[in-house]
C-alpha cells in the first residue's frame, strides 16, 4: 500500500510573509510538495493566472462550492472568500504526495478540526513591532487600517498553541530551511514501524 502524504499548513498572521516563505520554498528546484491552488472570490492582481494563483471564483459559484462541500477549509478575509479545494487534496494525498497550503489562521483552524493528522506550522513575525513595521513598510494601508490589522494580528497570536510548529519568520531562506527541516522530521517520526 502507498504511504499517504502529509498535509502541511502554512499559516501566521497577515503581514508576516506566508507568501514569500511559500514561494521560496516552490522556488527550489527538490521540492517535492504539490501546492493546492486555492479558490478565491478576489479579483485577479496584475500578472495573476487563473489556475495558477488562484481559481477565481464569483461568490455565487463559492457559495455552490461551499454547499456542495467542495472545500477542505474556507474563509472570509478582508471581504472575499478564500478557500481549499477538498478533492485535489484527498487525491494527492492518496497519491503519496506531501501537499502544502498556505492560508490564513481561521482556515487553519478548520483543517486542525477536519483534519487532525495535518501538520500546521505557525509563521511568526520576529516580534509585534517588526510586523508593524513591515505593514507600514508596504505604504498601502491607511494608518486605521494598520491599527486594525496590528489588533487582528494580536488575537491571531494568541492562537500560536494550536500548531505544532512555531517557525520565526526572520529571514525568509532561514523560515524556509526550518519548514523543510519539520518536514523530513515529521516524516521519519511518522514512519516508524
Ligand atoms: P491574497 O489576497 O493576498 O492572495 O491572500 C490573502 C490571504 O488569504 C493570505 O493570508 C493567504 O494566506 C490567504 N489564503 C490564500 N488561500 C487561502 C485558502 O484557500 N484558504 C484560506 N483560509 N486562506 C487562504
Amino acid at each position: 500500500m502507498i504511504e499517504k502524504g502529509l498535509l502541511i499548513v502554512l499559516s501566521g498572521p497577515s503581514g508576516v510573509g506566508k507568501g514569500t516563505v511559500r514561494k521560496e520554498i516552490f522556488s527550489q528546484p527538490d521540492t517535492a510538495f504539490e501546492y493546492s491552488i486555492s479558490m478565491t472570490t478576489r479579483l485577479p492582481r496584475d500578472g495573476e493566472v487563473d489556475g495558477v494563483d488562484y481559481f477565481f471564483k464569483s461568490r455565487e459559484e463559492f457559495e455552490t462550492l461551499i454547499e456542495q462541500g467542495k472545500l477542505l477549509e474556507y474563509a472570509e478575509f478582508v471581504g472575499n472568500y478564500y478557500g481549499t479545494p477538498v478533492d485535489y487534496v484527498r487525491e494527492t494525498l492518496d497519491a503519496g504526495k506531501d501537499v502544502f497550503l498556505e492560508i490564513e489562521v481561521q482556515g487553519a483552524q478548520q483543517v486542525r478540526e477536519k483534519f487532525p493528522e495535518g501538520l500546521l506550522i505557525f509563521l511568526a513575525p520576529p516580534s509585534l513591532s517588526e510586523l508593524e513595521s513591515r505593514i507600514t513598510n508596504r505604504g498601502t494601508e491607511s494608518s486605521e487600517l494598520i491599527r486594525r490589522r496590528m489588533q487582528a494580528a494580536k488575537e491571531e497570536i494568541e492562537l500560536m498553541d494550536l500548531y505544532d510548529y512555531v517557525v520565526e519568520n526572520d529571514h525568509v531562506t532561514a523560515a524556509t530551511s526550518r519548514i523543510n527541516a519539520i518536514v523530513i522530521a515529521e516524516h521519519c517520526r511518522r514512519e516508524r514501524v
